[in-house]
């Protein structure tokens, strides 16, 4: 159904992957940190090694033109794009694949699609790019199962360059988005590590964080309105730049995660693309006191384009090197005027927390490409593609993040390194690796990201994963953050989910959904279950 195939155990299409000197720069850092000398690796799956049960629903003849049931597309549509999905991949288990797999071509075949779903009581489960990495697109137990695929709702349908806004269809990854909006000098700029096979709709659907670290972070701020068909109806909201009508209908969609409706199309706030650019990297001696000074970049109104703090193990990981040091990858940008004035504030507040950079390194301006910033961003698109290299090694490589109040920072970073590490070694009896970076600032706390790497033991590997993963999201909430700053909710973040929202507020979203999707058949058990105290609605 697709003209290019997407790797169905791993990150990109299938005719593509890492290379193989990064594969063997990939085998030495393991083997420089975890003291590894020789690799086990698992071949990569092949589609016809994995057996799928058979499809439980018969495609009505009006339908066959965009319903799937071949066992290609079914393998690409079981899992998204977690280390558990991959390495479930590599096990070659599948055990709970969608009956099929729906692939409209616009809107109306949307609306039939959920239609049919409804008629043959069939669960319909939302897919963009499948990149979720919280279980989003992963079906849950259930008699019959349908993915929606948005793939082929694919076009900028419409540019208004006097508002600077533009009409995009929801199923447009974001690759392609950019290439049709640059002929019109615009730019969404919402560059997230996963932007190049993540869709619109996805974003939308999990409220995504892009690579601007401060004002612009969650993909919110952009919608204008939204265009949504749900189990109950289709529904459209007012393109206006601000209103202040009541609780907004875009909201409620923002961060909906496919369980009230499908995005079908957005009005989304697009921007001239930058022409003026610097950007550095200032060392500390430590996290905290990088985390000081971009505490206050934060909270003197600078708004850097990006400002992402790393710890040293991990600057030196993906890029800007330095040993002993915590690293700021700090960049401003505009398509109106220099901004040389703004990083200079920000070096003069750097420099009043102990940070120290290469005056050279600030020459490095003009295409995003250049200097410090350019040198982070190329390594870090380049890394997802090692994902399925460190499964096939039995190596853990995980993501956990969140976001929380500078004045509970400090604790809260060191007792969910503590505990994550305490974790670590209880279940592999070894140390690992456990780095953290800020992905988002805000002028009342950061987003703390953290990422874990650690061998593990290939014949009990899920159980090792989990048994660390668990503490470690559980860390997150009891330390007072939240469950995610970006990745969503899904079914992975859900016990930890419930412990943060209020019941009451639980209680009014069962309800929205039950006037939306009153069989509850959109992908249910994300962010809320099916209210079983009151009477299904007719
Ligand atoms: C390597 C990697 C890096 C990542 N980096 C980032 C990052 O920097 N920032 C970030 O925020 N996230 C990141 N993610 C997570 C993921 O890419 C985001 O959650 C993304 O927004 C998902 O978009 P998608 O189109 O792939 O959605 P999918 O994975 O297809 O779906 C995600 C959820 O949204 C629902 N959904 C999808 N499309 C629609 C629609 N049109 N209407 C209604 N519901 C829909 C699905 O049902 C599901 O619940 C990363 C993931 C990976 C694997």
């Amino acid at each position: 159904m697709s003209a290019r195939r997407r790797k169905f155990y791993g990150w990109g299409y299938a005719d593509e992957g890492a290379t193989p000197e990064e594969i063997r720069l990939l085998e030495q850092t393991l083997a420089a940190r975890f003291g590894i000398t020789s690799f086990d690796v698992t071949p990569a799956p092949r589609a016809e090694e994995i057996t799928l049960r058979a499809p439980r629903l018969e495609v009505p003849a009006g339908l066959k033109d965009i319903v799937s049931t071949a066992h290609l597309d079914r393998l690409e549509h079981c899992y998204g794009q977690m280390f558990v999905d991959v390495a479930r991949m590599f096990a070659r288990s599948c055990p709970n694949p969608p009956d099929a797999i729906a692939f409209p071509r616009n809107e109306q075949e949307v609306t039939d699609a959920l239609a049919w779903c409804d008629e043959a009581g069939a669960v319909a489960i939302p897919y963009g790019g499948g990149t979720s990495v919280v279980a989003g697109v992963e079906p849950p137990q259930a008699d019959r199962i349908v993915s929606i695929d948005l793939r082929h709702l694919d076009r900028v349908l419409e540019v208004d360059a006097v508002s600077q806004a533009a009409r995009i269809q929801g199923g447009v990854l974001g690759k392609e988005l950019e290439a049709q909006l640059k002929p019109h000098g615009f730019t969404l700029r919402h560059y997230m590590q996963s932007f190049e096979l993540s869709s619109l709709g996805g974003w939308i659907a999990t409220r995504s964080g892009g690579h601007y670290a401060t004002l612009y972070t969650h993909i919110d701020d952009q919608v204008e309105s939204l265009r949504v068909v749900t189990p109950a109806g289709t529904l459209e909201s007012r393109r206006l730049p601000g209103s202040g009508a009541g609780p907004s209908p875009d909201r409620m969609f923002i961060g909906s995660e496919g369980i009230l409706g499908i995005i079908t199309e957005a009005w989304m706030r697009v921007r001239k693309r930058p022409s003026f650019r610097a950007s550095t990297t200032v060392r500390f001696k430590n996290f905290y006191a990088g985390a000081d000074a971009v505490r206050a970049i934060s909270q003197a109104g600078l708004y850097p384009a990006n400002c992402r703090l790393l710890q040293a193990e991990e600057a030196a990981y993906t890029g800007p090197a330095d040993k002993d040091a915590a690293v700021v990858v700090l960049s401003f940008e505009s398509a109106d005027h220099p901004v040389d004035a703004w990083m200079q504030r920000a070096l003069e507040l750097a420099a009043e927390h102990g940070g120290s950079w290469d005056a050279e390194a600030l020459l490095n301006q003009g295409s995003h490409r250049a200097g410090a910033a350019g040198e982070w961003r190329d390594k870090f698109v380049r890394m997802p593609y090692l994902s399925e290299h460190m499964v096939a090694r039995g190596i853990a490589a995980t993501t956990f993040e969140s976001a929380i109040t500078w004045d509970r920072f400090k604790d809260f970073h060191s007792n969910v390194m503590d505990a994550t590490r305490r974790a670590i070694k209880r279940a592999t009896g070894r140390e690992g690796s456990l780095t953290c970076r800020f992905t988002h600032l805000y002028p009342d706390g950061p987003a703390p990201y953290f990422t874990l790497t650690c061998p593990l033991d290939k014949a009990k590997m899920l159980q090792q994963f989990w048994d660390i993963k668990h503490v470690a999201l559980q860390a997150l909430v009891a330390n007072g953050g939240t469950i995610t700053h970006h990745h969503a909710v899904g079914r992975l973040h859900r016990p930890y989910y419930d412990q943060q929202r209020p019941e009451l507020f639980a209680k009014a979203l069962r309800a929205a959904k039950r006037a939306l999707d009153p069989k509850g058949m959109l992908n249910p058990g994300v962010l809320i279950d099916p209210d079983r105290s009151e009477p299904a609605a007719k």
